[in-house]
């Protein structure tokens, strides 16, 4: 068993968030109400199990490969993505207009979770170009959709987002890729772009890169970035797409983790300049990327419940086979499972997988409100509300899937430092989650940065409300509760007001507080809920937040501390770290 899709706790924290009645007919979730989101759920596990996991391995073992400008993916890939397409899985989140379901963003994030869990490398393909299909969707012409978006919708065609440059990664403002303009209307692109998920594969025959790029008379920084679609095949006279574009791949790197997924370094404008075409206006890509910053950022955070909640499976599932030593009181051997700490490593695999998914689809209901509120005030509120959690839900959740395959291999011993047993890979697979679509250090200064210091405070304001309700409630750990809540009260009041180093400082400290304390509160919520219902998860979900309260929200007060006191111990230590 290396992972089975746990439906009944997708489901039970989709309803969590989705909020009471929504998912009804006549709710803010009516149009999956009757079983929908229970049949689409149902159907990405039997794909996800039946055809992703299998290749997996493979993947990882065999490895994207690329001769002469040309990518082959692993054995299998393109069966699986040509089963994909047919299944009609890339467009469940898309708008109608181009052949969309315009399924919530909630539902979305179930499945996402659902395919990465079973091989990220190969669901990180689709997830970008979600990213791509967004930016679409929101500022490209009504010409370009009908050619491009159409066909990346129905998963006809690939899309890639083209940003980093050797000299331009968390720092876009230093990017050097140049566009002019050509006679016609179209642009024409130079450049090279490195680290494109998916830049050249052999899944689908034409893919249609998204690429950052500066016109000549473009102001300095970030101000001045447009956005370009620029396809690998052309339109013929024939308008059959098999003219080449003046875009290669020049090779894909050997990386730690996700081998099947082809990551490329791109060159644009080898030969008189790649074909492109403007998306919204001259100057204003990134804003123009920052329509689907959100969306993207929680995949990727999906991304981290996924692999953690695999990891935590098969840690479980080991433990309770792998027999070592007597537990206390026991005549014979036991399962390694009845040591009280394998216990504890096992429970903190399940209650932070827990708390970050329950973070996770937070977001993706603040996300959909947002869009399906008709009340203008508590649209502008759960808008709010999404900015302000989209950082939390990818941080942590990708910090928590490093931490959390870690542990797995330690539940493994020797053997889960072997290869064959997969959780080495689970762990090498997590890595980039943390460094991609944002490092985790840029989430954390997002967060205090532009959330906490440059909002009214308001969001901040009902989130803290919120979980202080949950914790006067709280059956168990109530104490932990309250502390972790008003340890968050006050190190977010700090920050406000703190000096710019300071706050720069403890911004990831605080991040990791935030989601201690919104993380408790929410699995406090759900194990009520459960209870009240008589969901058989019941007495697990009560469990879980239990422990998650009692070993990790405690450590928000001393988190506080850090964040408070602890700057001046970064900034004034330079001592240490110069040679
Ligand atoms: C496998 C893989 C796939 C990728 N896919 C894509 C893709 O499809 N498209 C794409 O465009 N890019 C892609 N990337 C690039 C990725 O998004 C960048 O690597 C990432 O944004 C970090 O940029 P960087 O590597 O230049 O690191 P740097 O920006 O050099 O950062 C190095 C370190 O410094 C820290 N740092 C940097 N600036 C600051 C600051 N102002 N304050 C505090 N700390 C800071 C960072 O947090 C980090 O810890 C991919 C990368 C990999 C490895």
């Amino acid at each position: 068993m290396t992972y089975r899709a746990p439906l009944d706790d997708i489901l039970f924290a989709l309803r969590l968030a989705a909020g009471e009645g929504a998912i009804e007919p006549g709710g803010v979730y009516g149009d999956i109400a009757d079983g929908v989101a229970e049949q689409t759920l149902t159907e990405a596990a039997r794909f996800a199990e039946e055809v992703l996991l299998p290749l997996d391995g493979i993947g990882d073992r065999v490895g994207a490969t690329y001769a002469n400008g040309a990518v082959t993916t692993p054995p299998g890939w393109r069966e699986a993505y040509a089963q994909w397409r047919q299944g009609g899985w890339n467009a469940i989140a898309a708008g109608e207009d181009y052949g969309g379901l315009d399924l919530p963003a909630l539902l979305n994030a179930g499945c996402t979770e659902i395919w990465n869990a079973a091989n990220m490398a190969f669901a990180v393909c689709p997830l970008l170009g979600h990213s791509a299909i967004e930016a679409m969707e929101a500022h490209a012409t009504d010409a370009l959709k009908e050619t491009y978006l159409r066909r990346i919708v129905s998963g006809e065609w690939t899309a890639t987002m083209n940003l980093t440059e050797p000299g331009a990664g968390s720092d876009l403002g230093l990017m050097r890729a140049r566009a002019e303009r050509a006679n016609d209307g179209s642009y024409r692109l130079f450049g090279q772009k490195i680290f494109i998920t998916y830049g050249e594969h052999d899944l689908a025959p034409n893919i249609v890169h998204l690429v950052l790029a500066r016109l000549p008379d473009a102001p300095a920084g970030t101000r001045g970035i447009s956005l370009f679609l620029a396809p690998k095949f052309l339109p013929d006279e024939a308008g059959a797409f098999t003219r080449r574009n003046d875009v290669r791949c020049a090779g894909i790197e050997h990386k730690l983790g996700i081998h099947g997924s082809p990551t490329c370094t791109m060159i644009f404008g080898d030969e008189g300049g790649a074909v492109a075409f403007l998306i919204g206006e001259e100057n204003k890509g990134l804003a123009c990327m920052f329509t689907m910053m959100n969306n993207a950022r929680l995949s990727v955070g999906l991304q981290g419940v996924a692999l953690a909640e695999r990891a935590a499976q098969m840690a479980l599932h080991y433990a309770r086979e792998r027999k070592q030593g007597r537990a206390p009181g026991a005549k014979e051997t036991s399962a390694i499972i009845e040591h009280p700490d394998v216990a504890r490593m096992l429970l903190t695999m399940a209650s932070n997988t827990a708390a970050a998914r329950a973070i996770c689809y937070e977001t993706a209901a603040s996300i959909d409100r947002t869009q399906r509120e008709r009340d203008p005030a508590r649209a502008a509120a759960a808008h709010e509300r999404a900015s302000l959690l989209t950082p939390v839900a990818k941080a942590f959740s990708t910090d928590i899937a490093n931490e959390t395959t870690s542990l797995a291999v330690q539940v493994f011993g020797g053997m889960g430092y072997i290869e064959e047993t997969g959780v080495a890979q689970l762990m090498r697979d997590a890595r980039i989650c943390a460094i991609y679509e944002g490092t985790n250090g840029i989430q954390a200064i997002d967060l205090v940065m532009r959330k906490i210091r440059g909002g009214d405070g308001a969001a901040l304001a009902r989130e803290i409300d919120d979980m202080r309700a949950i914790a006067r409630d709280a059956e168990f750990s109530q104490e932990a509760l309250r502390e972790s809540v008003e340890a968050l009260a006050q190190a977010s009041a700090f920050l406000t007001k703190a000096e710019v180093t300071d706050a720069l400082a403890g911004a990831t400290p605080y991040l990791r507080l935030f989601a201690l304390a919104r993380g408790a509160t929410l699995l406090v919520k759900g194990a009520r809920a459960a209870t009240r219902e008589k969901h058989p998860g019941a007495p697990r979900y009560a469990a879980l937040a239990r422990f998650f309260a009692d070993h990790f929200a405690v450590a928000a007060p001393g988190l506080t501390k850090t964040v408070i006191e602890g700057g001046a111990s970064v900034n004034e230590s330079h001592a240490a770290l110069n040679e």
